[in-house]
């Protein structure tokens, strides 16, 4: 009865003269582990093809689509993720978005935690079909390499980015149908290709 009285009263004694066991945050910066998984953040390399949207397990990622507009907005909303960093791990690009260390997250609106990136879409020039963003079709066309040129209307989106055609006219005009060269989403390409030039 009396044994675990004294051990208390050792540690009571033993604490007077050791340093504290907690640290003194938040009146001073917390020490964070290096391998610390804080809040997922967005980077420049995200080439916004959605493909964590469709991943994440608690829907914190959202993608809102103006196929009229060409824009995609992909949304992290850090009031919904739980941090698990699975966005992270399976990033098209592997760098797209990162798991940072800050986990101060207590904001005054909602709205504040929302981290959003706007991409320029690419559509179906016939049919206005979402194809995806022009960041994404890009970096396909980079991790193709060599077969880059098989696929024309793609190439022409490589050829927008290097400044040698733009939306209002094309440059490259082989004697040949012109819609070989322009986007179109694999239905329209079917349709085009088999029946319309018939
Ligand atoms: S860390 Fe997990 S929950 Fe948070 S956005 Fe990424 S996949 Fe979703
Ligand atoms: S590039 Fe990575 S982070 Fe960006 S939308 Fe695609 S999967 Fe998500």
């Amino acid at each position: 009865m009396w044994l675990p009285k004294l051990r208390e009263l050792r540690e009571a004694v033993k604490s007077l003269f050791s340093r504290p066991a907690t640290t003194r945050y938040p009146f001073k910066p917390a020490t964070i582990h290096p391998r610390f998984k804080g809040k997922p953040e967005p980077q420049d390399s995200c080439i916004g093809c959605g493909g964590c949207v469709n991943w994440c397990p608690s829907e914190a990622i959202e993608e809102i689509n103006d196929a009229e507009g060409k824009k995609r907005q992909v949304i992290w909303h850090l009031d919904h993720c739980i941090m698990c960093g699975e966005c992270e791990r399976v990033c098209t690009t592997k760098d797209g978005v990162k798991m940072v260390p800050e986990f101060e997250l207590a904001v005054f609106s909602r709205d504040d935690l929302h981290t959003v990136k706007e991409f320029d879409l690419v559509v179906c020039e016939e049919c206005g079909e979402i194809l995806s963003t022009r960041d994404h079709i890009l970096w396909m066309l980079d991790s193709l390499g060599e077969k880059q040129p098989a696929n024309l209307g793609l190439l022409n989106e490589k050829l927008k980015k290097l400044g040698i055609v733009d939306d209002a006219s094309r440059s490259i005009t082989f004697d040949k149908r012109d819609d070989m060269f322009v986007v179109l989403c694999p239905k329209c390409r079917h349709r085009i290709s088999l029946y319309d030039s018939l």
